[in-house]
């Protein structure tokens, strides 16, 4: 087998990975969806507990939209066959990095220089 062969057999995998978690992100939304239709009497007053969850799955609702799309973009990058390529040197992206943030275009070492860029 050669190396093009093994890489595209990785990039069907990680393919596959990124769509099912798209999926149960999508599923999880729609959950959280339905929840809210089911809005508490703002009569009920601060702190009270079915406001406090109502507001929590508004939080909840925002942070799976935000994963919706960066998993969306990544399945696209990973279709044009850019995924895991850093956007910044166009080294390959390490893949212990790329396992925990998908959605990632830097590299660890290029991400490092961003974030130091902006806490200045
Ligand atoms: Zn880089």
């Amino acid at each position: 087998m050669g190396n093009a062969a093994v890489k595209a057999q990785e990039r069907e995998k990680e393919l596959a990975r990124l769509r099912a978690e798209l999926r149960e992100a999508e599923e999880e939304l729609a959950e959280v969806l339905r929840e809210l239709e089911d809005k508490p009497e703002f009569g009920l007053g601060v702190g009270s507990p079915r406001l406090y969850e109502w507001e929590m799955n508004l939080a909840r609702r925002d942070q799976l939209r935000e994963r919706i799309a960066s998993l969306k973009e990544a399945i696209e990058r990973l279709e044009r066959g850019e995924y895991g390529i850093c956007e910044v040197c166009g080294k390959p992206i390490e893949p212990e990095r790329l396992e925990l943030f998908p959605e990632t275009t830097l590299c660890a070492a290029c991400a490092r220089a961003q974030s130091q860029r902006f806490r200045r």
